[in-house]
């Protein structure tokens, strides 16, 4: 058997009966990283002793009869974004190049805690700034479906470490779609849950209102159970929503009889990949031979979401950015001149290109006399999106859109062109601006054989919903089982 081809539950119940342990499937997981990473690059670090030793504990915690939950001895990885104790975490970028946290991110220490092997920490774009992981201060991640071609991004490496199996699932980040078009480009289910339903609190910031945890996994029962560990209030982040989490898996019942899925016409436009809207329109179909309805809905305000956010992102990205000035920790450059010729170099050498855009465009947008005109009419129109979406879930309990305009595109072919790039968030950075839970499952190939991506927009909080529309449809089909042949 291959061990590496399991989903967490199917893992969860071999170990739970003692069919195999965790030190062996830990074990496959690291042969099979150091097998394919030259080719793939989907990590920054990988942690064998860690991993090892957590797994052992796990086959210990099992061995006893001790409680277990359906994460102990399970091999993830996650995005290196997310602070571990002890172990490197550089968000991709040279100003945190050795970094390394006194200190675990809530994601890491409930991973932690619910027995969970980290297998290493996953590549990205630079603070999450990107859609194709081409702006990692390291490498660039190659997509396990065709090697010329981008995972996307900013969740690059924790999308092509699950597509590739090298781990069984790994938690990213999605601050405009980071965590969906990843997964839509790599064949894998990603679910960016409800703003304020996992705890930031140790997780790198890049635009703190926008910026949520959420998994990948490969399939969508295994991201209820990812959420199941993940969600919940935590005092440290006070943004994060004290209210209960229901239990995700009793919404898997594979039946929409009664469900209204809205079906926005704005997403629909003119330039679309054909491959990719055929894929779309087909599984709008399964979704109604589940017994599903479909509802026209309309969210007008969807032409402004690309321009909202890149005001209110960088506008948040250059004032949480300030922090890296050479003083604290991380990179310092320089420390024979003057305090800002240090903070100078410190900066420029410590980061790339798209960072450095960023916080030039946030800076401007903040400052005095085009706050007005910028950030604050920015922040107006979010509202109006936000509207949008609450007008449109008065006639429907989700909503289906594509995941990304285009299948995974060429590695190089849209770095020269920030705006070509920041479109292929065209359909995810609307959920972001409202606050509201996406997951993107595949949903069917293009000709060139790459993974094409459904989204699925929900509630706030209505997760489970998201879920349930989400498994319905994975049941009915197959996509999610093909694998890349690398
Ligand atoms: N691609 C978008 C950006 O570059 C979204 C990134 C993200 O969700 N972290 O900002």
């Amino acid at each position: 058997m291959d061990l590496t081809s399991l989903t967490i539950h199917e893992l969860s119940e071999k170990l739970s009966k003692k069919e195999v342990s965790s030190v062996e499937v830990t074990n496959a997981y690291l042969k099979r990283i150091e097998s394919l990473e030259d080719r793939i690059h989907a990590f920054i670090t990988v942690t064998p002793e860690e991993a090892l030793k957590a797994a052992q504990a796990a086959d210990d915690r099992i061995a006893k009869g001790d409680k277990i939950t359906p994460l102990t001895g399970v091999p993830i990885s996650v995005k290196d974004i997310f602070c571990t104790k002890d172990v490197r975490t550089t968000c991709a970028s040279k100003i945190l190049g050795n970094f390394v946290p006194p200190y675990d991110a809530t994601v890491t220490r409930k991973l932690k805690e619910a027995g969970a092997v980290i297998l290493g920490k996953n590549n990205m774009d630079e603070f999450a700034m990107g859609s194709s992981t081409e702006n990692s201060a390291f490498y660039k991640t190659r997509n396990p479906w065709a090697l010329d071609r981008v995972p996307g991004g900013s969740s690059g490496g924790s999308a092509a470490s699950v597509a590739a199996s090298e781990c069984i699932a790994s938690v990213g980040t999605d601050t405009g779609g980071s965590i969906r078009q990843p997964a839509s480009c790599c064949g894998v289910v990603g679910l960016k849950p409800t703003y304020g339903r996992i705890s930031r609190f140790g997780m790198i910031a890049f635009a703190s209102s926008l910026d949520q945890a959420g998994p990948f996994t490969k399939d969508v029962k295994d991201s209820a159970i990812m959420l199941q560990a993940l969600a919940g209030f935590d005092p440290s982040d006070s943004t994060s929503i004290n209210t209960e989490v229901p239990d995700y898996s009793s919404f898997l019942t594979g039946n929409l009889k009664g469900l209204k899925v809205g079906i926005p016409k704005e997403y629909f436009i003119e330039g679309m990949d054909t491959d990719v809207e055929a894929a779309i329109r087909q599984s709008l179909e399964v979704l109604k031979d589940r017994g599903a309805e479909l509802v026209p809905v309309s969210l007008p305000h969807t032409e402004y979401a690309v321009a909202v956010y890149y005001l209110v992102a960088t506008a948040e990205a250059s004032s949480n950015l300030a922090r890296y000035d050479g003083v604290k920790y991380g990179l310092r450059v320089n420390d024979t001149g003057s305090l800002i010729d240090m903070y100078k170099r410190t900066r420029d050498e410590g980061f790339g290109g798209e960072v450095k855009r960023r916080i030039m465009l946030g800076t401007y947008s903040l400052s005095a006399g085009y706050y007005d005109a910028y950030y604050k009419k920015a922040s107006q129109v979010r509202t109006l999106v936000k509207n949008d979406f609450d007008e449109a879930f008065k006639s429907c309990d989700v909503i289906a859109t594509p995941t990304a305009p285009t299948a995974a595109f060429k590695l190089g072919e849209r770095v020269e062109d920030p705006l070509t790039m920041y479109l292929s968030d065209i359909f995810t950075i609307s959920c972001n601006l409202a606050g509201i839970p996406g997951i993107s499952v595949p949903c069917g190939f293009t000709k060139d054989g790459l993974p094409v991506g459904l989204q699925i927009l929900g509630k706030t909080l209505d997760e489970g919903t998201v879920l349930k529309a989400a498994h319905a449809y994975e049941q009915a089909t197959d996509w999610n089982k093909r694998k890349p042949s690398i």
